[in-house]
């Protein structure tokens, strides 16, 4: 069934590695998309929480219109759990991988997957930031490695971000973009740099939103509203950056600024001041906004 991994790969196995935030949402798009798919965690509970959530996401998408029911039942039963990493990623053709966002810990899955994965298996991360092909060095095929970064929510967000590196085949991202497509996804395609196309483009905002406050430009709301109004952004940069998480964000702006040299990502004192003081935005009650469980 599988063609010459030089010319086309196909993929009807998808094993998704990391059931948090992304994880699990990545592994609902993927059964939506009729993929048999395997989430796999090393927590059980985070496992079982994320069956649930899918569960939930999916009965409130048929409840509002968005989804057949036909489409949740067919989603069910193509999704598993399993906290055997080797069950999960064996049989897999691609594998993407959504765990913390850490060096370290990424190259060790990579390598793990790597070795109990099928050789023509495509292996992903959803890393924000990180360098591909950093993760990439200790597999035998960095050919068959890329980034497939999804977004939060991943049943509602329409961008898929593909990464590659001077080493990834074409074959690779042609599979990794079909299959984008297959869950709904617009994919793009962007060289393997830090911070990618959107983590890049993103953070600048944000941190220069931040800079600003601290020179007494405009405050956090009129900041917001510059840019819902004037620029028809969705949300205003004080509100993305609670959404994403202060911590993420200065995880990123200190990576950023530690690849690049470059002061645009020197992260602002504020910025630091809010993450020490544990308010990291909407998920802690409180960052540049406070928030209320509504
Ligand atoms: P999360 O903390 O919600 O989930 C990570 C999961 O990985 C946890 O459930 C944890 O139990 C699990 N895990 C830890 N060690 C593991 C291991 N060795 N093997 C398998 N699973 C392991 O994190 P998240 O927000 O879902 O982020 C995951 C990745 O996605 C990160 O690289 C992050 O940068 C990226 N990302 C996050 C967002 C976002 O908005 N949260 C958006 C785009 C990309």
């Amino acid at each position: 069934m599988k063609e010459n991994q030089t010319n086309s790969r196909n993929v009807e196995r998808v094993a998704v590695i990391g059931a948090g935030t992304m994880g699990h949402g990545i592994a609902q798009v993927a059964a939506m998309a009729d993929y048999a798919v395997k989430l796999f965690d090393i927590s059980s509970d985070v496992l079982a929480t994320a069956a649930q959530r899918i569960r939930a996401n999916l009965e409130k998408g048929v409840s509002i219109g968005k989804v057949d029911a036909a489409v949740r039942e067919r989603a069910l039963a193509k999704l598993s759990t399993t906290n055997r990493l080797v069950e999960a990623v064996e049989s897999a053709d691609l594998v993407v991988e959504a765990a913390p966002e850490d060096m370290a810990l990424k190259r060790k899955i990579f390598s793990d997957v790597d070795a109990a994965a099928p050789p023509h298996a495509i292996l992903a991360s959803n890393t924000s930031s990180l360098s591909i092909a950093k993760i990439a060095e200790g597999t035998s095929d960095p050919g068959r490695v890329l980034g497939m970064h999804f977004f939060n929510p991943v049943h509602i967000m329409k961008l898929l971000e593909i990464v590659r590196t001077e080493r990834t085949d074409e074959s690779t991202i042609a599979a990794a973009r079909a299959a984008g497509v297959a869950m709904g996804k617009t994919p793009i395609v962007v060289k393997d740099s830090p911070g990618f196309a959107t983590s890049r483009l993103g953070l600048t905002l944000g941190l220069e939103a931040t800079r600003m406050l601290e020179e007494g430009v405009a405050s956090i709301e009129d900041i917001d509203t510059a840019m819902e109004l004037g620029y028809g952004h969705p949300m205003g940069p004080f509100r993305l950056a609670d959404l994403v998480g202060l911590d993420v964000r200065l995880a990123i702006a200190e990576y950023l600024y530690r690849e690049t040299g470059s002061d645009r990502f020197r992260p602002p004192e504020t910025l630091q001041r809010l993450v020490g003081e544990g308010k990291l935005g909407k998920k802690t009650g409180e960052g540049f906004y406070k928030w209320t469980d509504d």
